[in-house]
């Protein structure tokens, strides 16, 4: 039986709520596995942490994740931090200490889900983003000079290595090719930013030539915005930096209905490091603690960590959980105009998971 070691960080808010849910249905899972179990290690790591120690995670932090097969993660964020301070503390030292450079989110439309766009059929829209997640616009580097005076400075340089352009693309081509489609969308601002974005569509070029099959085109920032509302279906994989993916995955959430729903993965594809999955959700303080945080986001990032991990069974039948509970009504929450409380989705889903656990985990 193999036995995998997971790292759960709840953070602050919400996440709070759904990390437990999501460990929930990882232990009825295992439960009914004779293939597999989970060794769990939970961190206390966040706001309230900051608050006891002044920092969000302790300095060798890293060290005590280095070990783990994955780490399944809530949410940064806290009204009363600075946000750069809960995520350069937290979600980011982790994700660049462990180089988790390609950040993947999918994005669908879920059976029984109300989305906005209303001549958008769900099978219109079922995209995966591929973000840059090691570099570019968030690389950290620069600084602020003659702070508090008239002639204040403040830089932020974007950094864009060959190496990281050439390594996440190549990601891309290879995540395009494994989906049914093989088209892939290539997004940067190259008539605006004439280097760093010329690099970007220069190396795209070159990494193509190694994907023969997959069908590549490429698109400005602005008209990819456009385009995904106006013609969502023209889109499957997509690759962007690491500013221009984080704006176009909230947009391709609130696309699909919810942020809620949402998922995504920190992959340091080579393996060398623990891949982090998380929901892209915040911490929503608006409604914390009161048990009506929508879970579904974090149970498809448990999808995307047993994909991870090869249990491929395993992560068909929780998303299979999950559709089930979306299509259902009764089992909205707040966020999908329902009524229902993250307990009774969970429930739901474990429950599913339950029922359908023979022939699924056995396959
Ligand atoms: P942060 O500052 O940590 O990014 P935020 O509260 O500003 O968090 P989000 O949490 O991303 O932003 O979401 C904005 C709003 O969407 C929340 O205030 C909440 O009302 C709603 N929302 C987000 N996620 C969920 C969820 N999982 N379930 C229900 N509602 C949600």
């Amino acid at each position: 039986m193999k036995t995998y070691r997971i790292a759960t960080i709840p953070g602050d808010g919400i996440g709070k709520e759904v990390v437990p849910a999501g460990r929930q249905a990882l232990e009825a899972l295992a439960a009914r596995s004779d293939a597999f179990r989970f060794e769990f290690e939970n961190f206390d790591w966040g706001g309230d942490y900051y608050r006891q120690h002044g920092v969000m995670m302790p300095a060798d932090g890293l060290d005590a994740l280095r070990d783990k097969d994955a780490i399944l993660f809530g949410s940064a964020g806290d009204p009363h931090i600075p946000d750069h301070i809960t995520l350069w503390g937290l979600r980011l030292k982790i994700c660049q200490g462990f180089d988790q450079y390609a950040n993947v989110r999918p994005t669908r439309i879920l059976p029984g889900i109300d989305a906005p766009l209303k001549r958008c059929k769900p099978a219109d829209l079922d995209w995966v983003i591929v973000r840059e997640n090691s570099e570019g616009e968030y690389a950290g580097i620069g600084g602020r000079a003659h702070q508090g005076h008239p002639i204040e400075v403040a830089t932020d340089v974007s950094i864009m290595t060959r190496a990281g352009v050439e390594r996440v693309l190549r990601f891309a081509f290879r995540l395009a090719q494994s989906r049914p489609r093989k088209l892939l969308t290539v997004i940067t601002k190259s008539n605006a930013q004439r280097h760093a974005m010329v690099m970007w569509d220069e190396i795209a070029l070159q990494v193509s030539r190694e994907f023969p099959d997959v069908k590549w085109d490429k698109e400005l920032v602005d008209a990819a915005t456009a385009r995904m509302v106006n013609r969502p279906a023209s889109l499957d994989t997509i690759v962007a930096t690491n500013l221009h993916a984080d704006i176009l995955s909230d947009l391709a959430a609130a696309l699909a209905g919810s942020l809620g729903i949402a998922p995504t993965a920190n992959l340091d594809p080579e393996r060398r490091y623990p891949s982090m999955f998380e929901p892209i959700h915040g911490s929503a303080f608006d409604i914390m603690g009161k048990g009506l945080a929508n879970p579904v986001g974090t149970f498809w990032s448990v999808v995307m960590m047993l994909e991870h991990l090869g249990e491929t069974g395993a992560a068909k039948l929780v998303m299979n959980a999950i559709e089930q509970v979306t299509a259902n009504p009764s089992l909205h929450t707040g966020d999908l105009g329902g009524n229902a409380t993250t307990a009774q989705v969970t429930d739901a889903v474990c429950q599913h998971i339950a029922a359908h656990a023979r022939p699924a985990l056995a396959a």
